[in-house]
């Protein structure tokens, strides 16, 4: 591999995250401060300029090995929401000072369920519930007193996310009986309201099981609404067949034209037949490529190299 062309993930990867995360962490804007350049940046209107922001131009190297980066600081003109020019002598416009922060491409955080969560409420315990089955009961307990403010605790979670840097969530969202669509419309006003400066894409999700409940009527209706992906959850443990669950899943996939992100937490021969059963069905229907998704893949894990490799081949070719 050629060292001088690294990717920052080949660098990150080799470095260690622990050590990138205390190296950069505390040059990103932090909440404090992104708010101040609000503020700032809504007085200067469309056009303005942050000046000494540290932006990476290089890597130090000892040896052959990246050890960390080179950094100079910039002024950066912003016209309409988009970098317009980068030059390393003031401007002359009115500037706001980043002091030196570090400025990073923002965050993309790629599995989240901003339509449920309990921040900005009293904290309260984490509550043991029997595996997967005890907190399905739990959830059909509490959703619905969760869902009355859903909008706001979604929009003040989306506004913490953004205090640390992220502008991008894929969330999944609650559709079953108990919830029925309103945990997915609640969400839907809280994205709208925060549209100008945070992007989303939506996960359809039977989080009760597809047939565990009776959530396939809905799930069917979510499908025909402006969701992206068709989600699912441990077809064995849950509802008692990969097949039925998976083909269903998958054909409303393709009747729909979304794709797919399901939550897989089964880490034995059920968690691996539906990875394998998944990567068969992707392969069959090449239209599903690229838009398809396990989250959690625990069963992953477990496998001993030879076959770990051989599944990381499959999921790359599907
Ligand atoms: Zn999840």
């Amino acid at each position: 591999m050629d060292k001088r062309g690294i990717s920052r993930k080949d660098f990150l990867k080799n470095s260690g995250l622990g050590l990138a995360g205390i190296a950069f962490m505390p040059s990103i804007l932090q909440g404090q401060n992104s708010h101040l350049q609000k503020d700032q940046t809504t007085a200067l209107g469309n056009s303005y300029v942050l000046k000494n922001v540290r932006l990476e131009t290089g890597f130090e190297f000892e040896g052959e090995e990246v050890v960390a980066t080179k950094t100079g600081l910039f002024s950066v003109e912003i016209e309409n929401g988009k970098i317009k020019r980068i030059s390393s002598k003031a401007t002359g416009k009115e500037e706001i000072d980043a002091k030196g922060m570090l400025m990073l491409p923002s965050f993309r955080d790629m599995h989240i369920h901003l339509d449920k969560t309990l921040y900005a409420e009293k904290w309260r315990a984490v509550r043991r519930s029997g595996g997967i089955k005890g907190m399905i009961a739990l959830e059909q307990k509490t959703l619905p007193d969760m869902l009355k403010n859903s909008t706001y605790k979604a929009e003040k979670l989306i506004e913490l996310l953004q205090s640390h840097g992220t502008g991008f969530a894929r969330s999944h969202v609650n559709i079953e009986p108990t919830s029925k669509l309103d945990s997915l419309k609640n969400l839907q006003i809280a994205l709208a309201n925060k549209k100008n400066s945070f992007g989303a894409e939506l996960v359809a999700f039977p989080q009760h099981g597809l047939y565990n409940t009776d959530s396939l009527p809905y799930m069917k209706e979510a499908a025909k609404m402006d969701i992206d992906f068709i989600g699912g959850l441990d077809p064995t443990n849950v509802d008692g067949s990969i097949q039925k669950t998976m083909d269903t899943t998958i054909q409303l996939a393709l009747d729909n034209n979304k794709g797919i992100d399901i939550h897989l937490h089964e880490s034995g021969k059920s968690g691996l037949d539906t990875i394998e059963y998944l990567i068969g069905k992707v392969n069959e229907n090449p239209v599903l490529k690229g838009k398809t998704f396990v989250s959690h893949a625990f069963a992953l894990a477990a496998l001993d190299k030879v076959k770990q490799e051989t599944i990381a081949e499959q999921l790359a070719a599907a």
